[in-house]
């Protein structure tokens, strides 16, 4: 990835002893594939995070949706039914009112 670099004039040998290089057509210093960007982040564009650490990707799951009514069941009866070891639970959540 290249970082273009906002280097004075006066700081110009300072940045060439960090690693940055010119760009002759475009008239301006750079840095290539720096993964840590602190040593140059005075002159770097405002915006740019001198740490280089990337925004944690978008997730693909899809979100949850549980309801009002949700828990989880952890017997094998019907949820709308019932029985005496869950009953208490799924009277709780209204399941059969
Ligand atoms: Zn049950």
């Amino acid at each position: 990835m290249r970082t273009n670099l906002r280097v004075p004039f006066a700081d110009k040998d300072e940045a060439k002893r960090l690693g940055a290089r010119w760009d002759p057509a475009k008239k301006l210093w750079y840095v290539h594939n720096i993964a840590n960007l602190a040593a140059f982040a005075r002159w770097l564009p405002a915006g740019t995070d001198p740490t280089g650490d990337a925004p944690p990707p978008p997730t693909t799951a899809a979100p949850v949706h549980t309801g009002a009514r949700y828990f989880v069941l952890s017997c094998d009866c019907l949820p709308w039914v019932g029985c005496p070891q869950c009953g208490a639970a799924v009277d709780a959540r209204g399941w059969r009112a």
